[in-house]
C-alpha cells in the first residue's frame, strides 16, 4: 500500500508550506511520486517513471560514492549569510538574488559576505529565479560577479531561452538554464540556442535516472543535479544520478532535505562537510506516524496515483 506523506516546510517556498507526496514499494525499493500541484496529471507521468524506477527496476551503477553539494543563502543579512555558510561545511554557496525583496546593493553586500566565509577557493553561484530583463540582468551580473570575487555561474537570470542566450553573449559568467529544463527536450533546445554553459536536472520531471542521463548526454553540457524539493526517499534518485553522470564539475542541488521539518526516514540524507553519499537504494521510510498525511490528503494523492498511472499505461 502507497504511503502518502504531509511534511511541513521551515520556510514557504515556491508557494508552498506543506511537502506532500506518495511513497511506493517495490521489487526494487522505495519511491517518491511528489508532483508539485501546479503539474496535470500529463506532466506527472515522468515524475510516476521515476518512482517506478526507484522502487521497481533501481538504478545503474554510479562511477562515484559521493557527491560535493551546496549550501543555499536565502534573503537575509550579510552577517546571517556568513554565519549559515560557515556554519554548513560546503564549499559552493548558492545565494539567492533579485528578489523583490532586497536590491542589487543588498545583493553585492550579501555575496561579499559569503566570499568572505568561503575563502578564496569556494564556490559561488547565483540564481536569480528569471526576474531579470536582458539589459538589468547583463549589468546587474557585472556587479554581482565583482563583489563576490569571482562567479561560478548565473542561474535562470531571464524567463525565455532566447533571452539567456542574449545575456550569454554578453558577460563572461557561466548562464545555467534551470526553470528552463523541466521536460526532457528542454536541455537540448536549451543548447541548440547557445542558451547556457550549465544544465540543471532534476530526476523526477525527466523520468528518471536513465532518461535523465540520456539527457545529459544529449544536451552536452555540464550538468548540476538539483532536488524538487524530496523526502530523502526522493533525494536518493538524484543521487543516483549525480553518482552515475560521467562527468561532475560542479556541486549538486541535494542538499535539501534541512528545508523540511521532518523526513520519512531516519536515514536521513543530510549532507556532511558538504557531501552526501550515494546510496545503492532509497532509505526505507521508517517514521510512519509522524509524516503520515490526514484522510483527505492521502485519499487526493492515491486518486492522483490512479490518474497518472493509468495515462502512463
Ligand atoms: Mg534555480
Amino acid at each position: 500500500m502507497p504511503q502518502v506523506y504531509a511534511i511541513g516546510l521551515r520556510d514557504r517556498f515556491r508557494g508552498i508550506t506543506v511537502r506532500e507526496g506518495v511513497l511506493l514499494r517495490g521489487r526494487a525499493g522505495w519511491g517518491e511520486f511528489c508532483p508539485f500541484d501546479e503539474y496535470s496529471d500529463t506532466e506527472a507521468v515522468p515524475w510516476l517513471t521515476s518512482a517506478v524506477e526507484a522502487s521497481e527496476h533501481g538504478w545503474p551503477a554510479p562511477v562515484r560514492d559521493q557527491v560535493p553539494v551546496n549550501t543555499t543563502v536565502p534573503v537575509v543579512t550579510p552577517e546571517r549569510a556568513h554565519e549559515l555558510v560557515a556554519a554548513s561545511g560546503c564549499r559552493t554557496a548558492k545565494v539567492k538574488v533579485a528578489d523583490p525583496r532586497s536590491s542589487t546593493v543588498e545583493d553585492c553586500e550579501r555575496l561579499a559576505a559569503v566570499r568572505e566565509a568561503l575563502g578564496p577557493d569556494g564556490a559561488i553561484r547565483v540564481d536569480a529565479n528569471a526576474a531579470w530583463e536582458v539589459d538589468d540582468a547583463v549589468s546587474a551580473i557585472r556587479e554581482l560577479d565583482r563583489a563576490a570575487g569571482g562567479l561560478e555561474y548565473v542561474e535562470q537570470p531571464c524567463a525565455s531561452v532566447a533571452e539567456l542566450a542574449r545575456v550569454r553573449r554578453r558577460v563572461d559568467v557561466r548562464i545555467a538554464a534551470d526553470e528552463s529544463i523541466r521536460r526532457a527536450e528542454d536541455p537540448l533546445r536549451v543548447a541548440v540556442a547557445g542558451a547556457a554553459d550549465v544544465a540543471v536536472l532534476k530526476v523526477a520531471p525527466l523520468g528518471g535516472v536513465r532518461r535523465a542521463l540520456e539527457v545529459a548526454e544529449a544536451c552536452g553540457l555540464p550538468c548540476v543535479v538539483s532536488s524538487a524539493l524530496e523526502s530523502s526517499v526522493g533525494l536518493a534518485a538524484g543521487l543516483a544520478l549525480a553518482g552515475a553522470l560521467p562527468r561532475l564539475d560542479f556541486a549538486c542541488g541535494l542538499g535539501t532535505i534541512s528545508l523540511l521539518r521532518n523526513d520519512v526516514t531516519s536515514a536521513t540524507l543530510s549532507p556532511v562537510d558538504g557531501h552526501l553519499p550515494v546510496p545503492p537504494t532509497a532509505p526505507v521510510p521508517d517514521l510512519a506516524e509522524a509524516h503520515l498525511a490526514g484522510e483527505a490528503t492521502r485519499d487526493r494523492w492515491l486518486a492522483r496515483l490512479d490518474r497518472v498511472r493509468t495515462l502512463a499505461g
